[in-house]
């Protein structure tokens, strides 16, 4: 054991590890066979050494020459735009490492044990200002979270609360927490009969955020603008939802969507929404996930419209947002902004353990008593070494070089006879944020046409459908993007598959 926590075995572990990615080509998935030695190599009950204890040498032998070939390169390659993954920046990753080499557990809030709570509450204060969200007095509810789904069971576990405790004091009812006494007592209470979450192309986590606080799927109701941007949601119809008698409605703001990569709102949409969730007593989550960034590109022109689209978030009660996307830093990272911090400390209070109180004369909360989890990583670190590093400049100039490579993408798609760009080809350019729909024209190559572009290794895209069609979904969120290199390796790899099936039809 003692060469395990030694500073020699760890700095061998990392010069090692260093070797093994130099020498990696940058495919962006392990080959079949790749993958199968990986998983033959992994020991299993009943073989004589299963168990035996291999010592930390051996170990890192096996993980470094047997695990990591059939891991793929999401974190390695400019060109893996599966899923909305990012990568992590190498300032996220150090300071990753220095969280694991501290090992510090951000639980209780504890200024005179350790600075980790300061550190969380100065990053959450950096990104409130990055975001340009109206200053940290105005989100005196912040958080790390493991993701965006922890986040928006955040926002649906607040809202529910809070439009509770509204209820219950405007008909003078006795006040009956969630928390306290459960949502079957606290609606009874209240007079609410039915809750609904009012959304359009939500996310399918939203769903099961829904199912985790106890309202359920069926709560989510999409609200879609119309037939042609179902991502768009229609105001009209929320007014005719809010205007329920016994109905309590949370509306979840997709803030962008994740196949179109558009906006469910624009500037003028969320005062309006505001003052309907005032007048009704609603409660509005934004799930902002990757598209909030957006509000951190520059602003110039070519930006304008991705900033109209994104403009007015602030008004929200609650918003999510991933640092594990656009932003860079590694799993598992996520952020949850609240307005109001006596709803979000009331949900996630972790009652009667005296021995984890906080000292008195403190604003920052402990995070136990305001998110998920009890003990927790020093999940701020990456993020606080992002923002310090880059800046805001820094900032906006990466998901800037995002932006332009899934704008160049789509452009050359566009242009293409074979291929058409969705979910509307007349769309402007300046309407792509990160991610780029298409499909083939020619059907039975649109059929194969996912297999074959990731067969290829060299660029990796996701698989989806787009008015029950398939459809090639690329995700662009990594700070290695390079537009040109980038650019120019995706049209020879399609223009290839084109030219392929030319020969084959
Ligand atoms: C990725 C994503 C989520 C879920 O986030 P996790 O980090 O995977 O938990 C939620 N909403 C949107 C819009 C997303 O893109």
């Amino acid at each position: 054991m003692a060469d395990q926590s030694s500073a020699t075995f760890l700095s061998q572990a990392h010069h090692n590890l260093r070797t093994v990615l130099a020498a990696r080509d940058d495919s962006t998935l392990p080959t079949p066979d790749a993958l199968a030695a990986t998983v033959s190599a992994l020991p299993r009950p009943g073989q004589p050494d299963f168990l035996a204890g291999r010592g930390a040498e051996a170990t890192l032998d096996h993980i470094l020459t047997a695990i990591v070939p059939g891991l793929n390169s999401q974190g390695l390659s400019s060109r893996y735009f599966g899923f909305v993954t990012g990568g992590a920046l190498p300032v996220a990753e150090a300071a990753d490492n220095i969280v694991s080499a501290l090992d510090q557990n951000v639980q209780v809030h504890l200024p005179t044990h350790s600075a980790s709570t300061a550190v969380e509450d100065a990053a959450l204060c950096m990104l409130i200002e990055l975001l340009e969200l109206g200053g940290d007095g105005r989100w005196p509810g912040r958080t790390f979270t493991t993701g965006a789904t922890a986040s928006n069971i955040m926002g649906l576990a607040c809202g529910r609360e809070a439009i509770i405790a509204a209820r219950q004091q405007d008909t003078g009812a006795a006040a009956v927490t969630v928390a306290e006494g459960g949502l079957l007592a606290a609606c009874h209470a209240a007079g609410v009969t039915e809750f609904q979450i009012l959304t359009s192309m939500s996310h399918s986590s939203l769903s099961k955020a829904a199912s985790v606080v106890g309202l359920g799927h069926r709560t989510v109701k999409e609200l879609p603008a119309s037939d042609d941007e179902p991502w768009r949601l229609d105001l009209d119809a929320v007014e005719r939802e809010l205007a329920q008698q016994g109905t309590a409605t949370i509306i979840a703001v997709s803030a962008g969507e994740v196949n179109t990569g558009r906006f469910a709102t624009n500037a003028l949409d969320m005062p309006k929404l505001r003052s309907l969730a005032d007048r009704y007593g609603a409660w509005i989550h934004v799930d902002g996930a990757f598209g909030i960034f957006a509000r951190a590109l520059p602003k110039t022109d070519e930006f304008l419209s991705l900033h109209a689209n994104v403009a007015g978030l602030e008004l929200a009660d609650s918003i999510g947002a991933d640092g594990h996307k656009l932003l860079n830093v590694p799993y598992d990272n996520g952020i949850f902004f609240c307005r109001n911090a006596s709803i979000l400390s009331k949900v996630f209070q972790n009652p009667n353990a005296v021995y984890l109180s906080t000292g008195p004369g403190t604003n920052i909360y402990s995070p136990l008593n305001i998110g998920i989890e009890n003990s927790r990583r020093f999940r701020a670190l990456p993020v606080y070494a992002v923002l310090l590093s880059e800046g805001r400049d820094g900032m906006a100039d990466m998901f800037a070089r995002q932006v332009l490579l899934a704008r160049a993408i789509a452009a050359f798609i566009r242009g293409s006879l074979q291929f058409e760009w969705l979910p509307a080809e007349d769309a402007s350019l300046e309407s792509t944020h990160i991610i780029v729909l298409f499909r083939a024209r020619d059907p039975t190559l649109n059929d194969v046409l996912v297999d074959r572009i990731n067969k290829t290794r060299k660029m990796f895209v996701s698989r989806t459908k787009w008015k029950g069609q398939k459809a090639v979904r690329i995700a662009v969120a990594s700070w290695r993007v390079d537009v040109q290199r980038d650019l120019a390796v995706i049209k020879e790899v399609l223009t290839e598959i084109i030219a392929v099936q030319g020969t084959t039809a």
